[in-house]
Parts: C-alpha cells; sequence; structure tokens
C-alpha cells in the first residue's frame, strides 16, 4: 500500500514525500481510508505506530479541501492530549505536514501564562491542541468556542484517565456541536475508557495495532 492509494491528496502526498514517509504504518493504512470518508475511529495503538499522522494527515485533507476562515475563538479541529509535552508534538506534527499551506494551529496547556493563549484563541484556528484542564478554564472564561469543531481527536484516553481528566473530556465534548468526526485513540481499554468512547463514538472504525 502507498500513500496514493490510500486516497490523499496530492499536495499531502508532495509533503509526505519531503518528510521521507514512504510507506505507510499498519495504522495508517487501516485508519486513513475510513477518516477520510468521514468515518469515527477506535485506534488501539501505542505511540511510535505512526498513530499522530494517521489522524493529522486525514484531517488535514478535510480541513485543506474546505478552507473556511475560523471566527474568532473558535477551531475547526479539537486535539486534546493529556500532557503538554505530547500536546506540543501533536502540534508540530500537524505544523510539518502543512507547511506552506497557511494554517492557524495553535497549542494551549496548563502551567504558562493566558496571555499568549487569550491572543491565539482570539484570532481563530484552524487546529487547536489542547490539554483539558487549561482548555476548560478557557471555556469558563470564554475565551474559547467549541460550537464550530468539525473534527476531534482523543489522544491517549487511558492516560486521561490516569490524570483524573475524564469529568473535564465530558464537559468539553458537551460544548461542541453533535454532528463531528470523532478519533478516539488509546493504547489499553480499561472499562472507563471503554464507556466513554462509546460515549464519544458513532459506528467508528476499530483499528487495533
Ligand atoms: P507516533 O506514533 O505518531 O508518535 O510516530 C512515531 C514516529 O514515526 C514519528 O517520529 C513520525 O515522524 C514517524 N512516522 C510516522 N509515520 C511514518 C511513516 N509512514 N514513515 C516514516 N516515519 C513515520
Amino acid at each position: 500500500t502507498t500513500f496514493k492509494d490510500l486516497g490523499l491528496s496530492p499536495s499531502l502526498l508532495a509533503t509526505l514525500d519531503k518528510e521521507g514517509y514512504h510507506t505507510p504504518t499498519p495504522i495508517q493504512a487501516q485508519a486513513i481510508p475510513s477518516l477520510l470518508n468521514g468515518q469515527d475511529l477506535l485506534g488501539i495503538a501505542q505511540t511510535g505506530t505512526g498513530k499522530t499522522a494517521a489522524f493529522a494527515l486525514p484531517i488535514l485533507h478535510h480541513v485543506l479541501s474546505n478552507r473556511i476562515i475560523a471566527a474568532p475563538k473558535t477551531c475547526r479541529v479539537l486535539v486534546l492530549s493529556p500532557t503538554r509535552e505530547l500536546a506540543t508534538q501533536i502540534a508540530d506534527s500537524f505544523k510539518a505536514y502543512s507547511r506552506g499551506f497557511g494554517l492557524q494551529i495553535a497549542t494551549i496547556f496548563g502551567g504558562v501564562k493566558y496571555g499568549p493563549q487569550y491572543k491565539a484563541l482570539a484570532q481563530g484556528l484552524d487546529i487547536l491542541v489542547a490539554t483539558p484542564g487549561r482548555l476548560m478554564d478557557h471555556l469558563e472564561q470564554k475565551t474559547v468556542d467549541l460550537r464550530s469543531v468539525e473534527f476531534f481527536v482523543l489522544d491517549e484516553a487511558d492516560q486521561m484517565l490516569d490524570l483524573g481528566f475524564v469529568k473535564p473530556i465530558r464537559q468539553v465534548a458537551s460544548r461542541m456541536p453533535a454532528k463531528r468526526q470523532n478519533l478516539f485513540f488509546s493504547a489499553t481499554m480499561p472499562k472507563e475508557i471503554g464507556l466513554l468512547a462509546g460515549e464519544l463514538l458513532t459506528n467508528p472504525k476499530r483499528v487495533e495495532i
């Protein structure tokens, strides 16, 4: 299988060539076609499997094929990550795969000043990568508005559980439109995470690596 076979747009194929990605990893080969078709995804996979590109590439394909200027405080894509380190890595991947396309991409996490985050959110974003606690703070302050989210990614759901983020995730989900595409990743599937996946996902494609 090649990335071309998976149905990604020519501009993304050119980017992948520059990144030196020649062959899709198993999770990419199994997840990308369903994601391009608009289906929800339940991915059971560890870090190192190429899962970031498995969700970032089809999301970028959709976002780039329908360019919209995001209204102030809104975003088209919301990715939730348990830690600032992972959030930064995910945002860096989105930036690398969309270099030259002029997308607005921001990262929001706790332990740092609010000022730059207010400014980034205020402009309106294509892609927002956030940790749940700080995102909830912004929701309460009304400095972010999730009512136009089209794509929602929950990464490392089992770590979210360990860090006590299940309640904030449910609150965040309640602020998004019901009609959206959901991508849910976890390395393991404890009972609470299975329940959360059942609440957030509609008829998902299941990929286990
Ligand atoms: P991840 O599992 O998302 O943390 O990705 C692990 C590493 O694999 C990252 O450094 C990616 O840049 C790299 N990677 C992802 N997909 C591919 C691919 N198809 N070919 C080569 N490297 C890749």
